[in-house]
């Protein structure tokens, strides 16, 4: 690389520090306290600022700009307009008003919406997110200037997952400050949420990827026999990169940090062909748009390098599939982390109430926290033994699972549990102090220090879901925590009596031990923990009477609001099925059954000319062969004329939770059905008559 990292970190984003520069003083000073008060934006402020935005951005080359938003999708959505207005002399100028920064009018009646916006009610808006800096995005079209926006409806309510987020890290910012406050912290006046999402990720050929008519239209393969080698070598993970992949990473990269994104840890993961990216984590909300970020350019520095990038959840079957690692905490305004226990947090009675809270919070929504991370393709992974189990539950590690004991036990915790030192036995090696608590990796929601990490979301999905409801629930919970302490004659019993009475309440959420184990399913069916084994089970969660309490009482989302986001759901679930149903019907169509026919046809044609030649050779090893490809040809065909019928009648279904189920309980299984036969077919049949790219092929040539 060329340049310093130092130089180009950051260039193309319109952040603090251009604005500085760019900006009269006071202009500057009005941003900064809407950014960080969330005080009002003056008009006059705004005027000043997209003046100099554009100048900003036409001196790096811009043409155009955007509004980027993030529809119910899940992905960003854009509308380019060009800077250019006529001017009198007949020539152009480049013009940008505070009006087109702060507002944008896309069409949003081809957004999902829930029923919230018919065809004909068309008008939607973005509105400026000034909390999020603006960007500079180069692609053949050009150089764009990206303005981070929320997207609403003409009615008011959300259209995106950026409002939700937004509302919800305001509601935990109040309710914090309100404990901070009792603390005796006068000086903290907002909290806000740090998130740092890892991001995992398979790499293809490209060539290879373009064979198969899978992955172009679901993301995933629909078929594919294991090859014989697998994962199963631990050989990958954490192995020396290839040089594709390093440069691929390597370019990357320098994209990234062009646009203030904190890449920062690259690895290879357990699966063959899987990586993993995490950048430093930063406000949620930025975080979010980064991800996003993170994971559009990922699929277009791919394709330089021949290669195609796979962020579906479960790209193969019998390798690990990818996921997102949400790594969150929150940080008040005078830079103290919340979590972060100390050495001795038993002593940490500020600590040990948020984070009873958290435990409360993730007890009485478990069910929201599963949901947030559910689509068609986490299916294939939650409680599936290797991603988390879709049972929600929390590790708190040895010395926090040990001071909660004590709280619980005696009412008091007087000691907390120390690492000590590693001992290696090799007196050359340094001696390392040891954290007070290992890992744990089963865990879908545990705790890392100072921080937690929520390890159930998606590779391909959005954080904002899963922030916004850990944000909501636990607002929740300290609006009334605040509430109680608030009004307490004696605030250290209060605050005493009230972490030991919530711990107690709710220790079954806590688990440290083995997520991935049988004897954990039936111990948390015990406990009565929510076991919801698919995203069609789970989205009823959005619209339970406690659900529609809390997401009202912190303003994050309306009843109208909760209703519409469930019919989308629905809606993308059963759509995502339908797709992976018709693609899997076309390729044994049109792809596998005609390659195994002319198959058999080799081999009867081998019979007969050698019963010709030789009328008394053996032709038994072709015969059975061709007994055992038919049958499994004729199951093949059986099982497609199956999911051919089921998915008609899936489509005839009125749209929502109905046609869902259908989907899940009739469709998704019968797609197995198919899967079986062709795959024990691709094993049998001749490599050279195979359609498309194999398993071996896929995973193994990059
Ligand atoms: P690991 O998952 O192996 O523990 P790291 O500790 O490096 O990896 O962190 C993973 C992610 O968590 C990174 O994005 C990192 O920036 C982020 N992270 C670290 N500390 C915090 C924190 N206090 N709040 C939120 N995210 C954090
Ligand atoms: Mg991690």
């Amino acid at each position: 690389m060329a340049e310093k990292l130092t130089d180009i970190f950051g260039i193309d984003v319109f952040d603090e520090a251009t604005m500085m520069e760019c900006l009269p003083k006071r202009t500057f000073e009005a941003l900064k306290k809407t950014i960080k008060n969330g005080e009002d934006l003056d008009p006059q402020v705004a005027e000043i600022v997209a003046n100099a935005m554009k100048d900003w951005a036409i001196d790096r080359g811009a043409t155009h700009y955007t509004h980027w938003f993030q529809p119910m999708t899940g992905i960003t959505a854009e509308k380019h307009d060009s800077f250019i207005s006529p001017a009198p002399s007949g020539k152009i100028l480049m013009e940008f008003s505070g009006k087109e920064l702060i507002k944008g009018e896309p069409d949003a009646s081809s957004f999902p919406s829930g029923g919230l916006r018919a065809t004909f009610e068309a008008r939607g808006y973005t509105a400026w997110d000034c909390t999020s800096p603006a960007f500079l995005k180069e692609d053949a079209a050009g150089v764009t200037l990206c303005i981070p926006t929320a997207f609403c409806a003409y009615t008011g309510e959300a259209l995106d997952k950026k409002t939700p987020l937004l509302r919800s890290m305001e509601a935990i910012s109040k309710h914090a400050v309100r404990i901070c406050k009792l603390f005796g912290h006068s000086d903290v006046t907002s909290v806000s949420c740090s998130v740092g999402a890892e991001q995992e990720y398979f790499l293809v050929d490209r060539e290879n990827y373009l064979k198969r008519d899978d992955l172009l239209f679901t993301g995933r393969t629909l078929f594919g026999a294991m090859p014989p080698k697998g994962q199963e070598l631990d050989d990958h993970y954490f192995g020396s990169i290839r040089e594709r992949i390093a440069s691929f990473m390597k370019e990357l990269n320098v994209e990234l940090w062009k646009l203030g994104i904190l890449a920062k840890t690259q690895h290879n993961e357990a699966a063959p062909a899987q990586h993993e990216i995490a950048p430093i984590y930063t406000t949620a909300n930025i975080a979010t748009d980064h991800n996003q970020l993170i994971m559009d350019i990922m699929k277009k520095v791919a394709i330089r390098h021949g290669l195609a990038c796979l962020l579906h959840e479960k790209p193969f079957a019998g390798v690990n599939g990818s996921g997102k690692h949400d790594n969150w905490s929150i940080v008040t305004n005078t830079g103290k982390n919340l979590l972060e226990p100390g050495k001795t947090p038993h002593e940490n009675v500020q600590f040990l109430l948020f984070l009873s809270a958290i435990l409360k919070a993730v007890d009485l929504h478990a069910d929201l926290l599963r949901l947030s991370a559910s689509n068609p393709g986490n299916d294939h992974r939650l409680g599936a033994n290797e991603a988390p189990p879709a049972i929600i539950s929390v590790f708190l590690g040895e010395q926090l699972a040990d001071v909660l004991t004590q709280l619980i036990e005696t009412g008091a915790a007087t000691s907390s549990k120390q690492g000590g030192r590693l001992r290696t036995g090799v007196h050359t090696l340094p001696e390392l102090k040891k954290d007070a608590t290992d890992r744990n990796r089963t865990s879908p929601f545990a705790f890392t220090g100072n921080k937690f990490e929520f390890r159930m979301v998606g590779s391909s999905m959005s954080i904002a879901d899963a922030n916004t409801t850990v944000n909501t629930i636990v607002a929740d919970v300290l609006s009334d925590m605040a509430d109680e302490l608030e009004k307490a004659d004696d605030f250290d019993l209060a605050v005493h009596d009230l972490i030991k009475k919530t711990v107690t309440k709710h220790q079954r959420i806590v688990f440290n031990g083995n997520g991935y184990s049988d004897a954990w399913v039936e111990e948390a069916e015990r406990r009565g923990l929510p076991n919801l084994n698919s995203m069609v089970a789970a989205v009823p969660a959005l619209v339970t009477e406690k659900a529609i309490k809390l997401f009202d009482k912190h303003h994050v989302l309306t009843t109208t609001e909760l209703k519409s986001r469930v019919e989308v759901l629905y809606e993308s679930y059963s759509k995502a099925i339908n797709i992976e149903a018709k693609t899997m019907i076309e390729m044994a169509n049109r792809m596998f059954i005609p390659a195994v026919i002319k198959f058999t046809t080799t081999l009867a044609n081998s019979i007969n000319a050698v019963k010709t030649a030789v009328p008394t050779a053996d032709v038994s090893v072709q015969a059975d062969l061709l007994t055992e490809t038919s049958t499994l040809l004729a199951q093949a065909k059986a099982a497609l004329n199956n999911l051919s019928k089921y998915t008609k009648t899936a489509a005839s279904i009125e749209e929502g939770e109905e046609q869902a189920n259908y989907f899940r309980n009739v469709v998704f299984p019968a797609m197995d059905e198919l899967r079986t036969p062709i795959d024990l077919l691709e094993t049998i049949v001749d490599k050279e008559v195979w359609p498309v790219p194999t398993y071996g092929d896929l995973l193994f040539e990059v």
